[in-house]
């Protein structure tokens, strides 16, 4: 296979195995070497790590607004859309209830911090946050200022307005047709502006491996094995096998091609550690490789991203049953029965960001009784799970996607089935010819 045919996502993978080399050989080798930590940690890969992902971040708002407007105008029927709505909310909900009771009672059997010793790790403090009343988390869905909500980027905020605009769009009838193909063709542009993106993302897969693991560092998890292994083994075991079991089921489809498919969105999120950001690749990875419509998509997708978590609720699962262990609480069947619900209920009000999961962990501890304190012996390593748990969580969101739009009939089998659908083009850019 020549470098030139070599598809974007083994580019990569390729990439990503490298700058996770790197790093963990700077973290091992030359933490204290002066000239590679100001040179390369904090410089190179940290400045082109930031880049690539505020490149990411730049694409969200805009694309998410055009593609959603297409996508209603796109449905047309009001009913239509609630139904779509509603479907991947439940669905959204199911699969995170699924997620923390796999991880519940996986960790229930093995015990990961039975004979934790409180003493051998150093501990960091930590302050538990305000967590938002479930009023506030229903009063804030809907802005008081489009504009705040579009630049602070509140997702929730931002469909909510956009649904709403495009609807209103359908209601003037004949006059809202301009704007309907405006809004195509912004969404064109946008998707054009994805697929730029998408070349020079192995450089910033790398740079953001690098640093991470130049700061990390592997060693970090041999204290905690027992509760990361929990973790790492829950994550697989519900990608793997829960979310493709719902595929098969109610979606009748391939899990294995949705599998490969998704791959290159997996290496996203593992690395940016944010579904929010991984947003335009997720859209585009449901509609041009999966045969996702855009009606269907443009709503599912970042709904999902904003208030579905199966990757969180598998670590806030492990991670009750272990701080439980270690401090020696029994917590009962009603105790795990509340931290399911409030799982669920957190997923809602929190962002796809990096580290937010720790932050509805603390919501979490608050209601069963855990001590919040608890969190500061997990943090270590959360880091390294916040990578794996982003991948889990965009693929639950690309997974729910496919079940609804196949559900609705808005999907193309054959876009699903054709391996090389949607494989990101050559750029060519513009010049003129004299
Ligand atoms: N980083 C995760 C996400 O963006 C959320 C979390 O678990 O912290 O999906």
């Amino acid at each position: 296979m020549s470098a030139k045919k070599m598809n974007m996502t083994t580019k990569i993978l390729i990439w990503m195995g490298a700058g996770l080399v790197l790093g963990s050989l700077i973290n091992a080798f030359a933490s204290d070497v002066k000239f590679v930590q100001d040179y390369f940690v904090n410089g190179i890969f940290h400045v082109l790590g930031a880049i690539f992902v505020s490149l990411l971040k730049m694409l969200v708002v805009p694309l998410v607004t055009f593609s959603l407007i297409c996508g209603v105008c796109g449905i047309g029927d009001i009913n239509k859309l609630g139904r779509v709505g509603a479907k991947a909310f439940g669905l959204f909900m199911l699969t995170t209830a699924l997620a923390i009771t796999l991880a519940i009672t996986v960790s229930s059997i093995v015990g990961p911090g039975k004979n934790f010793d409180l003493n051998q790790t150093n501990k960091v403090e930590f302050v538990a946050p305000e967590s938002p009343p479930l009023s506030q988390v229903i009063i804030n869905l809907v802005p008081s200022n489009p504009v705040t909500a579009y630049a602070e980027g509140n997702m929730l905020q931002i469909i909510f307005f956009t649904i709403l605009f495009a609807v209103c769009i359908l209601m003037i009838g004949e006059r809202g047709k301009s704007i309907i193909t405006g809004a195509e063709k912004l969404n064109e542009v946008m998707m054009q502006v994805v697929n730029v993106v998408m070349h020079i993302a192995p450089y910033g897969v790398f740079a953001l491996m690098a640093k991470t693991f130049s700061v990390q560092g592997l060693g970090l998890i041999l204290p905690m094995i027992s509760y990361f292994g929990v973790v790492a083994l829950v994550l697989i075991l519900h990608a793997t096998g829960t979310m493709m079991i719902l595929l098969k089921v109610l979606g009748r489809v391939s899990p294995l091609t949705f599998l490969k498919k998704m791959r290159g969105v997996q290496i996203f999120a593992f690395s940016t550690s944010s579904s929010n950001a991984t947003i335009p690749v997720t859209l585009r990875a449901t509609e041009k490789r999966l045969g996702v419509e855009n009606s269907t998509a443009s709503f599912v997708v970042p709904f999902g991203a904003t208030i579905n978590m199966d990757g969180t609720a598998i670590m806030q699962g492990v991670a009750t049953v272990f701080i439980a262990n270690v401090y020696g609480i029994e917590l009962g069947l009603t105790g795990y029965l509340t931290v399911i619900g409030m799982a669920v209920l957190a997923s809602i009000g929190t962002a796809g960001v990096p580290g937010v999961g720790l932050i509805m962990l603390a919501m979490v501890f608050n209601q069963v009784g855990l001590p919040v304190e608890g969190i500061a012996l997990i943090m270590g390593v959360d880091r390294l799970l916040d990578m794996m748990r982003t991948a889990v969580n965009v693929t639950g969101d690309a997974a729910v996607t496919t079940i609804v739009a196949r559900s609705e009939n808005s999907i193309s089998m054959d876009t699903f089935n054709d391996p090389n659908a949607g494989n990101v083009e050559e750029v060519h850019l513009p010049h003129k010819s004299s």
